[in-house]
């Protein structure tokens, strides 16, 4: 854990481990009472650390059944989600950010009810339900030297890739989604990873690098957007983030309650999940219903089959638009033509995880060699302060890591000839190149 004027360095996963399974719904009494739909609501838990997670959230999830589908540590905060199944069918979802002292973040979207529970370190248990009418339909600026940049080469063939982001907060959002940033940064992009997942959405994920809070409470408008690095160059210097979204806590100026570019890197809101998963939406290049022109690529909208709706087109639900899901009536959640936002996210994950990028060490070589050794140089990438060593496995294509070393050669056993090897640079904070060009003995 890094901590460095207002910005918090999350690098690592420690452990990763996706379950599907039911959560234990243990008799839950936690001495308080549920929130009305209404307004913000606080009361008081006693003995908040020694309570399992589950009982913490059981009264606002009610009468629901939580589905976990993903479970992670990250940085000592266990991040969870999965969905909510009501008995009514309908899907709801749950992502719950527990850090280890016993605080609770979570953000509850079920039929009747979305908003974020927060429980602090003494038990003050704070329930605000999302803004109701707030409507994001002017809140896209065309990014056309992005669109130029999009990938028509339609591939989908990289197995998984990570987007780096960086999420600042103004001091009074960071006071309004309960005072702990990055418990709330976890839970946006968990939320995104849930939508995405649902959506057969694989081959993508975002990770979060990093967290900055400013004082100033920006108002949401084209020219913060077009200056949002410039506001937190701090960030954007320590982290390298791939992408960069801003959450603010609302100003008399906002000409909406989000703006992205689309398609970019760069996006702002409000605090709400849903406006998080939205806004992201258009920088991987998608509009709002197909009802309405101006997307980059045909099947670049939200969908509302009617009974079920998903993000930028309805916002109902944890998904973004695909034709493969199909609903609980019996309904598909998209439409190949026209609402095929899992195909954006594919065809785009490449652009949006190389908006920042390490060099790859270039001519590497092998430089010497014995009967059993053979010796490999590389010329140094500028930001590297090591360099992985990789080599290909027996069964063909796959590459995996053996070695790390500062220095620009690396001595290996090898008497076949037949395997390749390659080098990574990686930089100060943890980024990893692409594989340089591959040698052998
Ligand atoms: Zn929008």
């Amino acid at each position: 854990m890094f901590e460095i004027a207002g910005m918090r360095f999350s690098q690592r996963v420690f452990l990763a481990l996706s379950i599907v399974s039911l959560a234990a719904l243990l008799g839950a009494c936690v001495h308080s009472s549920p929130p009305d739909p209404g307004g913000s609501k606080s009361w008081v838990v006693e003995n908040v650390a020694s309570k399992s997670t589950a009982e913490l959230y059981a009264d606002v999830i009610k009468p629901g059944v939580f589905e976990r589908s993903s479970s992670k540590v990250i940085d000592g905060y266990t991040v969870e989600s999965g969905n909510l199944r009501m008995p009514d069918k309908s899907l709801g979802s749950l992502v719950t950010v527990r850090s280890a002292d016993g605080r609770l973040t979570a953000l509850v979207e079920r039929t009747g009810l979305r908003g974020l529970l927060v429980i602090n370190k003494q038990g003050e248990k704070t329930f605000t339900p999302d803004r109701a009418s707030v409507n994001l339909r002017n809140d896209v600026e065309v990014n056309a030297a992005e669109e130029r940049k999009l990938p028509n080469s339609r591939s989908q063939t990289k197995d998984s890739v990570i987007v780096d982001m960086l999420i600042g907060y103004s001091r009074s959002a960071v006071t309004s989604v309960g005072g702990d940033a990055t418990s709330h940064a976890l839970a946006l992009v968990e939320s995104a990873n849930l939508a995405l997942r649902q959506s057969l959405v694989t081959s993508v994920s975002l990770k979060l690098v990093g967290v900055q809070i400013v004082e100033q409470n920006y108002p949401i408008t084209g020219d913060v957007l077009d200056n949002l690095q410039n506001v937190f160059s701090e960030g954007v210097r320590a982290f390298g983030p791939d992408m960069l979204y801003a959450v603010f806590s609302g100003h008399p100026d906002d000409v909406s309650a989000g703006l992205a570019y689309m398609p970019g890197r760069l996006a702002m809101s409000l605090p709400e999940a849903w406006m998080f998963r939205h806004e992201i939406g258009h920088n991987a290049g998608g509009l709002h219903c197909p009802s309405e022109p101006g997307a980059p690529v045909p099947y670049g909208h939200g969908y509302n089959n009617g009974k079920s709706n998903t993000a930028q087109c309805g916002e109902e639900g944890v998904y973004y638009s695909t034709p493969a899901v199909i609903d609980q009536f019996g309904l598909p959640k998209g439409d190949a033509a026209t609402a095929d936002m899992a195909r954006v996210w594919r065809e785009n994950a490449e652009r949006l995880s190389s908006y920042y990028s390490v060099a790859a060490p270039t001519n590497f070589k092998k430089t010497g060699s014995t009967l059993t050794k053979v010796t490999f140089g590389w010329s140094p990438s500028s930001e590297a302060v090591r360099y992985d060593m990789y080599r290909t496995v027996l069964s063909g294509t796959e590459v995996v890591k053996i070695a790390e070393t500062t220095n620009l050669t690396h001595t290996v056993s090898d008497t076949s000839g037949k395997t390749i090897y390659y080098v990574k640079a990686v930089n100060a904070i943890g980024k990893e190149s692409n594989l340089s060009n591959g040698a052998s003995r």
